[in-house]
């Protein structure tokens, strides 16, 4: 059983993988929007991390992020990078230190 579930999950991530290479390669919004939403679907049905990639697109409106519809700022002061969504406006952060500890922790465990 427990192979099993492990298959699953390597095929899942194997779909998001896809998923974000189709996105990359995206030239409408909308449909790069979808593809966000449904690698992200997967990733909550079967469990498997987004990890870096959660950094890609805006949280809320699942906007796959490039130059023209986003921010993107270093705080060297607070540690952290900026990215603003200009599609909805959401802001968001996320430590720099804390995500490379968090990779040494993962790496540790396995
Ligand atoms: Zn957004």
């Amino acid at each position: 059983m427990y192979r099993d579930e492990e298959k699953f999950k390597e095929i899942a991530k194997e779909r998001i993988e896809i998923l974000f290479e189709l996105v990359r390669r995206c030239s409408d919004e909308e449909l790069a929007r979808n593809y966000v939403k449904l690698a992200k679907r997967i990733s909550e049905f079967c469990n498997v991390r987004l990890k870096d990639k959660k950094a890609l697109f805006c949280k809320k409106c699942f906007t796959f992020f490039n130059s023209k519809n986003s921010k993107v700022r270093l705080n060297p002061k607070k540690k952290r990078v900026e990215i603003l969504c200009l599609n909805c406006g959401y802001k968001r952060f996320y430590g720099y230190v804390k995500e490379v500890k968090l990779k040494r922790k993962n790496k540790n465990n396995c």
